[in-house]
């Protein structure tokens, strides 16, 4: 998870109060010079560094429960940034207002603090052993799930770590670090019949103990210490200072049920609901009784079937008939025919498939048209986007997509609007950023981004659908140039779509940019009353759609960015999902506990 100030160019991350004297009197020593640090001592704050009067001021920022940020007895402020801009307005009782940033200079890049390496190296550890994910797969089941496996970490993490003993008694405890060598500072941690914890460490060949406190908002510190999200994280700033203690940690006693020895700690695993996820209707299993929705890793369309290697041997195009059983229930239905629910049986499991039924009067193009389809799809592999199974030409031409039982964004958001908050419709447009963002690298243009073809996997799972209007660009092209207009989508096109027919990955960015705008009004039709040419007309006047109600101020600026008229300026996928990225992280590590993130009804629709 990045920094909450990373971006901000006088933040140097984790560097001592030292290095940053050593910095500003490089700078100059002028009164208001500033530059912001990670603070070591208060997990997820910061440190601000003031020139004044030749003299260098420190003042420590808080993070609080409720995720703002403040200076002690200061106001609160929802970043670092929003923070630093309001004292350099008003020093407020600092020595002076913050005048001069002293960035860093061209090429050095904040550092990384402790915790920042090892919560990266957790989170890794902790999808690839649980979800048991390798390349891809993993790494963007990390970028999309980040917050979610963050918490889930910090409540489970200890569990596994070799210092960590379980239920013992105090003298079983004494017992333990007794054996053998006794050095200053050996140590283990233990749970306490309460369900609270301790730490027992050695000094001058006699063991202490100090109690582990949780606060109100679960925060454990040891008595009058600094206060951690999580064990591991105590336990590890610990090791650097003894905070109160006798002595710092400095070597396990190691509990001999855990495997030792590994430099990011081992993880606890999961049940996998997955494995639950045979036949039909699946039920996840609530995550070790915690409170948390069901991840899109859980589900059974997060990797596609056929990465298993022996179901990939036997892929083909064209799926035999009698694999394939059409219910009658329909899911949608458009020019082409209708789409319907069904299974198909592969070679290990059967699965859960919609198929996209043609019609049998169509005339021949549209069975090339579906064919172009499928061919688009079957190169294609990205949790967020749907995937084909295979085409099965038999009583009709049929489409095999896997299934997303949640239906269309669009429809989704309208009847949900009161039970889906903006963290969940962020959670989701970043999904669709990163679908997208695999399109882009792949050089495919998908011409009908809109929330109608954002399908839902569940209320918290979405993929890119509809790849009835999709290119695939030569590898030295940019952009397609249709021969002629069609029956096109005019309110997502971007104005050199209509203007010049030519259609880039550029002009997919136009479209997520509506298609952000339908799905923070909650499934409303864009530009209203007007007619697709009018609304060119529009745009040509440099008019936009208005900020949607409730809409975060920070999503409505990625929306206009997407919306800049020319598209040698307008931001590629891979910007724009850094920056959806950021705004989704950033909401979603503030919802105390995940509040309404956690709803996991929706699974179920
Ligand atoms: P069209 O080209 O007519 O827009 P779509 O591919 O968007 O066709 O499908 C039409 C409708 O069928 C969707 O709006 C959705 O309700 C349903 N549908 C399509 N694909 C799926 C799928 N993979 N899972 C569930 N429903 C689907
Ligand atoms: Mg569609």
């Amino acid at each position: 998870m990045p920094d909450a100030a990373n971006h901000l160019p006088f933040f140097y991350g984790s560097i001592s109060r030292t290095e940053a004297e050593e910095h500003l009197k490089l700078g100059g020593m002028l009164d208001g010079l500033f530059l912001l640090r990670q603070c070591l001592r208060s997990l997820g704050g910061y440190v601000l560094s003031v020139v004044f009067n030749l003299r260098i001021y420190h003042y420590p920022i808080e993070r609080q429960l409720n995720g703002t940020y403040a200076i002690s007895g200061g106001k609160s402020h929802c970043g670092p940034e929003e923070l630093c801009e309001y004292y350099s307005k008003d020093p407020d009782g600092l020595c002076c207002n913050l005048r001069k940033p002293y960035n860093r200079p061209c090429g050095l890049e904040p550092r990384p603090g402790i915790f920042d390496n090892l919560r990266d190296n957790m989170v890794r550890e902790y999808v690839r052993q649980n979800w048991k994910l390798e390349g891809d797969a993993l790494e963007q089941a990390i970028i999309s799930q980040a917050p979610q496996v963050e918490k889930l970490i910090a409540t489970t993490a200890h569990e596994r770590m070799p210092w960590f003993h379980g239920t013992i008694s105090r003298e079983e405890a004494e017992r333990k670090l007794y054996l053998g060598s006794q050095p200053d500072g050996k140590f283990l941690m233990r749970e306490k019949e309460s369900g609270t914890y301790a730490l027992s460490l050695i000094y001058g060949k006699t063991v202490y103990h100090y109690r582990i406190d949780q606060d109100k908002s679960g925060k454990y510190s040891i008595p009058e210490g600094t206060k951690f999200d999580t064990l591991w994280q105590l336990v590890e700033y610990l090791k650097i200072r003894p905070d109160g203690m006798i002595h710092f940690l400095k070597e396990i006693c190691p509990n001999p049920s855990v495997p030792a020895g590994s430099a990011a700690p081992v993880p606890p695993s999961l049940p996998r609901a997955r494995q639950a996820a045979d036949g039909d209707g699946y039920t996840p299993e609530p995550i070790r009784g915690e409170k948390s929705h069901i991840l899109p890793m859980d589900t059974s369309v997060y990797e596609s079937p056929y990465s298993d290697p022996e179901e990939l041997k036997d892929r083909k195009l064209f799926l035999k008939r009698d694999l394939l059983m059409i219910d009658e229930v329909e899911l949608g239905a458009g020019n082409f025919g209708c789409v319907k629910k069904g299974s198909y049986k592969l070679k290990k499991k059967q699965i859960d498939v919609a198929i996209k039924i043609l019609k049998n009067d169509s005339e021949k193009n549209m069975k090339a048209e579906m064919m172009k389809e499928a061919k688009i799809m079957h190169q294609l592999d990205n949790p967020y986007i749907v995937r084909m199974i295979g085409v099965c030409e038999a009583e009709s031409l049929m489409l095999v997509m896997e299934m997303a039982t949640g239906g269309p964004l669009n429809k989704f958001l309208a009847s949900k609007k009161d039970q889906i908050s903006v963290c969940n419709v962020s959670e989701l447009m970043h999904q669709v950023a990163m679908g997208m963002k695999y399109l882009e690298d792949k050089n495919f243009v998908h011409r009908d981004l809109a929330a109608r073809n954002v399908l839902l996997v569940n209320q918290h799972y979405a993929k890119i659908s509809d790849f009835g209007l999709s290119k695939a660009l030569a590898t030295d092209d940019n952009y397609y140039k249709a021969r002629t207009a069609g029956k096109w989508p005019l309110k997502w096109y971007a104005p050199e779509c209509i203007n010049y027919r030519k259609f880039s990955s550029k002009s997919d960015v136009w479209s997520y940019g509506i298609t952000m705008w339908e799905a923070f009004s909650y499934g409303q039709k864009p530009y209203k009353k007007m007619k697709g040419p009018e609304v060119l007309t529009f745009i040509e006047q440099q008019k936009r759609m208005e900020c949607p109600a409730d809409c975060p101020e920070e999503m409505y600026r990625l929306m206009r960015d997407c919306w800049t008229y020319k598209w040698e300026d307008r931001p590629g996928f891979k910007d724009v999902e850094l920056q959806i990225r950021a705004y989704y992280y950033s909401i979603a590590d503030k919802q105390e506990n995940g509040a309404e993130m956690l709803t996991d009804g929706a699974s179920k629709n």
